[in-house]
């Protein structure tokens, strides 16, 4: 089996501790996890734990199980389930085999409690949650011994079972490993193994009344699985020593190639929050649309937004392994979709908010059929049609009535432009409506400038785009700000002080005619306006604005 496994050029430290396991021989291959708890979305410090998961077990040849961390059945729901599953297939990641659920071991759970009770290592405790509080003690001090903990091993085993078969109220009593009320790591205090719970489970229903805690179900998840490297986030660090102390505390588990523990910094990402309880409370109390709002920081925010997997993955490469937590500019996020989509999304012309234009010289009643290319560095894009008459449409922005100076690049009256494969104008006049705003603006077009520069040296500085009246079809518009004003909205504990007011703005315009059938959640690049898609809840023609031409975060 080694022989087969190549060790590969470390990039971090993680490849390090691989290529020294499979190098001493003590593990023949592979197997990571990515254990996400079933009670929110995932979000793109969610999509870097991924990467990183399936990552290494490819770059081993490995692989990576999918378990649902499913003890806590309060705050879970099938549809989180779902929607997780989903997600780790459109970033393009393969779990191995069937997925797999924390639940699915509860009876094995079970029987290693009973194990811990019968060595003498756990103890069932009935101390309130406040004393329990009291007697844990504090960093600086040692905590006290409960008073349960001498309970004798046969009356132990006799509680545990009474608080599986329900005979206590939710709270009444606990699990407990005894492990050392003095230690310095707060989390080895006699950690909670086992607590009671009335709730229906969505996998096993109401099967369980005792739910295992995270600490005890994942060590053994891992070692039940055979995973080989449990890579987790930096705040599990501690954790680790309860991690190994269960493994080494239980027969079965209790093996020179047991699961070891590895941890990586979180990601956070300026102006969003990756903490799935926040998430949950800008959902529930409206702050956004619903997890996919095109504003929040979740898989299925960024792609209904238009982000592709290949610019979270390249994203997610970006931030790299490390052990220092930081937080990651915005403007890395953006540019990793501005940089995929520089390359792949075809070029259409959108207005965004609109101005009609005159041809006065353009006869009446004539439509132009012409050729634009889908994308000009990409020939084998192809073209499309676009279409060129007497009356059109420009942006509001790109109109003044006198040019500010001389290197004004859009219309201005007596100012000769191009329009983005079309002609060369020139504005005449233009109309007012009863509030004083432009209405119409009139021009000139030169009909022999199609592709080529005006005749008698005459130069053309700027280009504007337009769509052409009776063909361009109405379109909204969402165009999105940063959904926080602070750029680390983590330093609030109420998140709502620091939510931008204005992180949505809606306009009315039009776009070309071929965009009728543009398909969700596919981003176009609007021609001088940015990167839009379709959006996948709206009826008619939305576009989310996936981001800008250019990073703006840094201005
Ligand atoms: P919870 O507070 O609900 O436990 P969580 O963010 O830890 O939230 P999990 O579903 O437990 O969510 O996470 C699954 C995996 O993703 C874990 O291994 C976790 O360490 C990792 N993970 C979660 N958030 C981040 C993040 N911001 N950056 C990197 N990895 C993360
Ligand atoms: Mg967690």
């Amino acid at each position: 089996m080694r022989d087969t496994i190549s060790l590969i050029k470390p990039t971090n430290f993680i490849h390090n501790q691989i290529n020294k396991d499979l190098d001493s021989g003590l593990h023949s291959s592979v197997l990571t996890r990515f254990p996400p708890e079933p009670n929110g979305y995932l979000h793109i410090g969610h999509a870097k734990s991924i990467y990183i998961n399936f990552g290494v077990a490819k770059d081993y040849a490995g692989y990576c199980n999918l378990r649902f961390d499913d003890t806590n059945p309060a705050k879970e729901d099938i549809e989180y389930v779902n929607s997780i599953k989903k997600d780790i297939q459109w970033l393009g990641f393969d779990w191995n085999g069937e997925v797999k659920y924390s639940s699915r071991y509860f009876d094995i759970f079970y029987k290693c409690a009973e194990e811990l009770i019968s060595k003498g290592l756990a103890y069932v405790c009935f101390l309130t949650n406040d004393e329990a509080r009291k007697y844990r003690g504090t960093l600086k001090n040692p905590g006290l011994n409960s008073p349960y903990r001498d309970t004798s091993i046969e009356q132990n085993k006799a509680l545990f079972k009474k608080m599986k078969e329900g005979e206590f109220k939710e709270g009444e009593c606990v699990l407990r490993s005894k492990i050392d009320m003095s230690s310095s790591f707060m989390c080895m205090r006699d950690p909670t193994l086992y607590r009671i719970r009335f709730e229906t489970h969505h996998q096993t229903n109401d099967d369980w009344c005792i739910y295992p805690m995270y600490d005890f179900a994942h060590c053994l998840g891992d070692a039940i699985e055979g995973v080989t490297h449990s890579l987790c986030t930096l705040e599990f660090q501690d954790n680790r020593r309860i991690y190994d102390w269960l493994l080494e505390h239980l027969d079965e588990f209790n093996k020179i190639d047991r699961p070891h523990q590895y941890e990586f910094s979180r990601l956070n990402l300026e102006y969003a929050t990756t903490s799935k309880r926040k998430l949950k409370l800008l959902v529930d109390n409206s702050y956004v649309s619903g997890w996919n709002d095109p504003r929040m920081p979740t898989i299925s925010g960024l792609r209904r937004r238009g982000y592709t997997p290949e610019s979270i993955r390249n994203f997610s490469e970006r931030v790299g392994v490390s052990k220092v937590n930081s937080l990651t500019d915005a403007s890395i996020l953006e540019s990793s979709i501005r940089d995929h989509l520089n390359i792949t999304a075809p070029r259409t012309m959108a207005v965004i908010d609109p101005i009609k234009l005159v041809i006065a010289n353009y006869p009446e009643g004539k439509i132009e059929s012409l050729k634009a290319p889908v994308h000009p560095q990409n020939k084998e894009m192809g073209t499309r049609e676009i279409f060129f008459s007497r009356e059109i449409y420009i942006d509001k922005e790109d109109f003044v009535e006198i040019a500010p100076n001389n290197k004004y690049k859009r219309l201005a009256l007596n100012k000769e432009v191009r329009l983005r494969n079309s002609y060369v104008i020139k504005a005449t006049h233009f109309d007012i409506d009863n509030d004083g705003n432009i209405k119409t603006v009139y021009c000139t077009y030169d009909p022999d400038t199609l592709g080529k520069n005006p005749s008698n040296g005459r130069k053309v500085k700027g280009v504007i785009h337009y769509v052409e009246s009776s063909k361009a079809i109405n379109a909204e518009f969402r165009i999105y700000d940063r959904l926080f004003l602070e750029s680390n909205p983590a330093k609030f504990d109420d998140l709502s002080s620091s939510i931008n007011p204005s992180s949505l703005e809606i306009k009315n315009g039009l776009v070309e005619p071929n965009l009728s059938d543009a398909k969700a959640e596919f981003s176009y690049q609007f021609e001088r306006e940015g990167y839009f898609c379709r959006d996948s809840e709206s009826e008619g023609l939305v576009f989310n604005k996936t981001v800008g031409l250019r990073d703006t975060w840094n201005q």
